[in-house]
Parts: C-alpha cells; sequence; structure tokens
C-alpha cells in the first residue's frame, strides 16, 4: 500500500475536520479511527460564527444550515428564580459577525463532515486503534494494537481527551471539575416542548449547576443539557455523578428547570474534564489537534470549534508553504500552525473555566454576578469580539482578549464588605 502524505487519527469531528481541510489542499489524507463505525454521541452542538465561516468557506454551510437550527437569540436566565439575565440578538450578531449562530445535532454535523471527507476522496479506515507513533526520516509512523503499521509525510494525532500522542509531548493528566452533565431530547409532541420559544438557545445559571435548552432539526425536538457538581467526586468517590444526585443538585432551582429533568438520559452521563493549556503541539512530524491538544470545560461552547478551526488554519499554512510541484514544507506549515493556535486555544481554555465559575456562583457573588448582566447592553460585544471573528492564521491577528468586571463593581442595592470581612 502506498503511503499517503498525511495520516489523521481519530475520526471525530476534529479529525474529520482536517483530513477535509487537507484534501482541500491536493493532499492524500488516510484516517484511523478505533470503533468499528463513524459516529457520534451526545445531542445538540452551538456553533458559533468562528465555526460557520470556516464552514462556509468549505461549501458546507447551506447543508449545515439545512440541518439546523439558525436561533434568533441566546438567553441567559438565573436557574433559582428563572429571571431574565442578559441575551445576545444572534440576528444582529450575523450581521456583526458576517456568519450565523447556529445549532445542530452532533450527528449531523459529524454525518456532514464525513459524507464531505467521502466526496473529497479521504480513505477512511475503521477498526484502527493506533498505539503507537514515532517519527522517521521523511515523516512518522503509527502503530496499530494488530501491529500492523502506516507512514505518512505529516501524522495528525485528533484522537481527543485521552490521546495517546499526547504523551510524546507532555506528562499529564485529564483535570477533575467535579462537575457531570445530563443530556437529553424531548419530542416535539411533548407539551413542555410548544411551551418553550424554540428559536431561543436558553441557558439557566444556577448554584453549583446550570440548564441549557434549545430547539434541534428545525424544531422537531428540544435539547437539554444539564450539568451539576457531584458531592460525590468532591468526597472522592468513584461512582460519582449518577442520578440521584442530578435530582439533588436541581432541587432549589424553578419548576420549568426541574420539570426538564425527567427528559434527561438517565442511563449515560459525561464527567467534565479538561486539561491545563500547553504551548507545544508539534514533535517532529506529529502534530496534535481538536481535544488531544486542548481538552476545554465546555461553558464558552468552543470544543468542536476550536478542532474545526484548528484543521482549517493547517490548511490555510500547507497552503502558504506549497511549493509549484506540490511538495509541502511541512516543517514551516507546522510552525506556523504552532505559532498561533495553542495561544488563541488557550485564552479559550481559561476563560471557559473562568466562565463556569461565574455561572455557579452562590449568595452575594450570585446577586453580583445577576447586577452586572443585567446592566449589560444586548448590544455590546466587547466580551465576544475576541471570539466570534476571523480565526486568526498568524498571532498578530489574534484580537485583544476582552477586559473582566470585578464582581465586587456590581450595585446590589447595599454596602459590599471588602474582601475577608464578611
Ligand atoms: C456536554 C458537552 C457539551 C459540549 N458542547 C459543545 C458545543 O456546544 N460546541 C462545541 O464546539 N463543543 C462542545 N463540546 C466539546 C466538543 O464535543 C469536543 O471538544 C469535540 O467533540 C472534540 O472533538 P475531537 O475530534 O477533537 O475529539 P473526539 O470527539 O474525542 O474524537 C476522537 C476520536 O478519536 C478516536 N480515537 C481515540 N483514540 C484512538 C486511537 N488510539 N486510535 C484511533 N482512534 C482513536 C475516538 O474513537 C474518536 O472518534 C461539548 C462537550 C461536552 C462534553
Amino acid at each position: 500500500m502506498s503511503h499517503p502524505d498525511v495520516l489523521v487519527v481519530g475520526g471525530g469531528i476534529g479529525g474529520l475536520g482536517v483530513a477535509f481541510s487537507l484534501t482541500r489542499q491536493g493532499q492524500t489524507v488516510r484516517l484511523l479511527e478505533s470503533a468499528p463505525a463513524f459516529g457520534e454521541v451526545g445531542a445538540g452542538i452551538q456553533l458559533a460564527p468562528n465555526c460557520t465561516r470556516i464552514l462556509d468557506d468549505y461549501g458546507l454551510l447551506d447543508e449545515a444550515k439545512s440541518l439546523g437550527v439558525v436561533p434568533d437569540a441566546m438567553v441567559m436566565r438565573d436557574a433559582v428564580d428563572g429571571s431574565e439575565l442578559t441575551r445576545l440578538d444572534l440576528r444582529h450578531l450575523e450581521e456583526r459577525y458576517g456568519c450565523p449562530y447556529l445549532v445542530i445535532h452532533r450527528s449531523d454535523l459529524h454525518g456532514l463532515l464525513l459524507r464531505a471527507c467521502e466526496r473529497a476522496g479521504v480513505e477512511l479506515i475503521n477498526d484502527a486503534t493506533v498505539t503507537s507513533y514515532e517519527n522517521t526520516d521523511g515523516g512518522a509512523r503509527v502503530t496499530l494494537a494488530s501491529g500492523e503499521t502506516y507512514e505518512a509525510g505529516l501524522v495528525i494525532a485528533a484522537d481527543g481527551l485521552h490521546s495517546a500522542a499526547r504523551k510524546l509531548l507532555v506528562d499529564d493528566r485529564p483535570v477533575s471539575s467535579a462537575y457531570v452533565a445530563y443530556r437529553g431530547t424531548v419530542p416535539a409532541e411533548q407539551p413542555r416542548v410548544r411551551s418553550v420559544d424554540l428559536s431561543e438557545v436558553v441557558v439557566y445559571v444556577g448554584p453549583r449547576c446550570h440548564f441549557v435548552h434549545y430547539g434541534l432539526r428545525g424544531g422537531e425536538m428540544l435539547n437539554q443539557v444539564a450539568v451539576f457538581e457531584s458531592p460525590k467526586a468532591l468526597a472522592g468517590q468513584d461512582d460519582w455523578g449518577t442520578p440521584d444526585e442530578l435530582d439533588a443538585a436541581f432541587a432549589g432551582t424553578c419548576d420549568f428547570v426541574r420539570d426538564g429533568l425527567p427528559f434527561m438520559w438517565r442511563d449515560k452521563w459525561w464527567r467534565m474534564f479538561d486539561r491545563d493549556p500547553v504551548m507545544t503541539w508539534v514533535h517532529g512530524r506529529i502534530a496534535l489537534l481538536g481535544d488531544s491538544a486542548h481538552p476545554p470545560l465546555q461553558y464558552i461552547a468552543q470544543g468542536a470549534i476550536m478542532a474545526i478551526e484548528d484543521g482549517w488554519v493547517l490548511g490555510e499554512h500547507v497552503a502558504r508553504n506549497r511549493a509549484e510541484d506540490g511538495t509541502v514544507d511541512w516543517t514551516a506549515a507546522l510552525a506556523a500552525y504552532e505559532a498561533v493556535r495553542p495561544e488563541h486555544c488557550r485564552r479559550v481554555l481559561t476563560t471557559s473555566r473562568k466562565w463556569g465559575e461565574l455561572w455557579h456562583l452562590d449568595g452575594l457573588a450570585r446577586e453580583q454576578r445577576n447586577a452586572l448582566l443585567r446592566a449589560r447592553d444586548t448590544y455590546d460585544y466587547s466580551f465576544t469580539d475576541w471570539l466570534y471573528g476571523p480565526t486568526a492564521l498568524t498571532p498578530d491577528q489574534e484580537p485583544e482578549m476582552f477586559t473582566p468586571i470585578p464582581l465586587d463593581s456590581a450595585d446590589v442595592g447595599e454596602p459590599v464588605p471588602a474582601r475577608g470581612t464578611a
């Protein structure tokens, strides 16, 4: 079997995205996936303009829109009293950033990328579990559990949170947040679905918990996500995140949130891990991409987006470092990739952690957060410009970060005790 230009390990959203991007740049790509079939578990996924811009460039946006929903607004509510705290007008946001905010079923997004890869001629191989990686003279080689080996000029490890390739670069472990996510969908015929505005993405933020819902598949179903901090995880117990903890965590929330809990899938839950950011993603001709490089907590809904951006950025640098005869200067392309993506993803990872802390506040801090959010102008984009604009190809294109507003600057109607004196 002849060697392809590129081997991609992992057929998740990140692996399929980069396989498509590099094929578009004239590279032959073979993708190795450990599962016996391609697919995604879970329900909805949110795709902000920094992702839909890339889908548009790929010629896939119309199909994505036809499969998903373009909501009118994103609304944040307090989970305890149900009141509205702030909102984004997503139609106006689309005008500002030039691309829509889209919500889509994960399997629809995955299927869209899979079909695009098939059309582009990516060689897709299942039942192929990579157990080791090594650099060679002209590229890199992987070995499968079966003992087979594959070689290429470049190997991209898009093998997720528990990446085997990451060990080549850093000796770290996933970091447990002690939070767990339940997912579920409610069919359109249920009275609950008729009682909500399917054109809104809504997040209810509460003490140590939050609840998200939005419409999927043209309003055929309501997607729900319930996330909470597990007392059993904090106590160091192994069986954490069980359904009894789900019910207890939301006991103090408003009726609408609690009424959504029976619709969650109760036999499957996602414990939420991220990793500390790392700034080195390339080891010779082996490069990390997607969750293997930067698994986030999902509070700003950018995990899959970062993976898709990684693939697009690498593709653009391949185009810039390709000679007339088609050969690619992989060292230069990988250096350009590594010069820009780790810093962007570091910002997303650290902001996701902070954003989650803000959502889950209790007591006075919750009141201060609510006051600041209520005071926010719907059309203030100072907290999204760093994220939703065009994906940077070089470090100088990376936008400025936002300036955080201190919680204790909030006016909650009574003097706020100084830290440490309360
Ligand atoms: C509750 C929740 C909500 C989320 N919401 C959003 C959202 O709204 N928007 C968003 O952008 N992101 C969201 N995310 C994050 C997003 O799901 C992930 O960041 C993204 O799917 C990562 O894609 P990936 O391809 O890098 O990794 P994965 O999806 O983990 O794919 C890795 C693939 O590699 C394969 N693999 C692993 N090891 C091997 C091996 N040794 N050999 C061969 N194959 C291997 C696996 O089988 C898998 O197919 C959410 C996450 C959670 C948990």
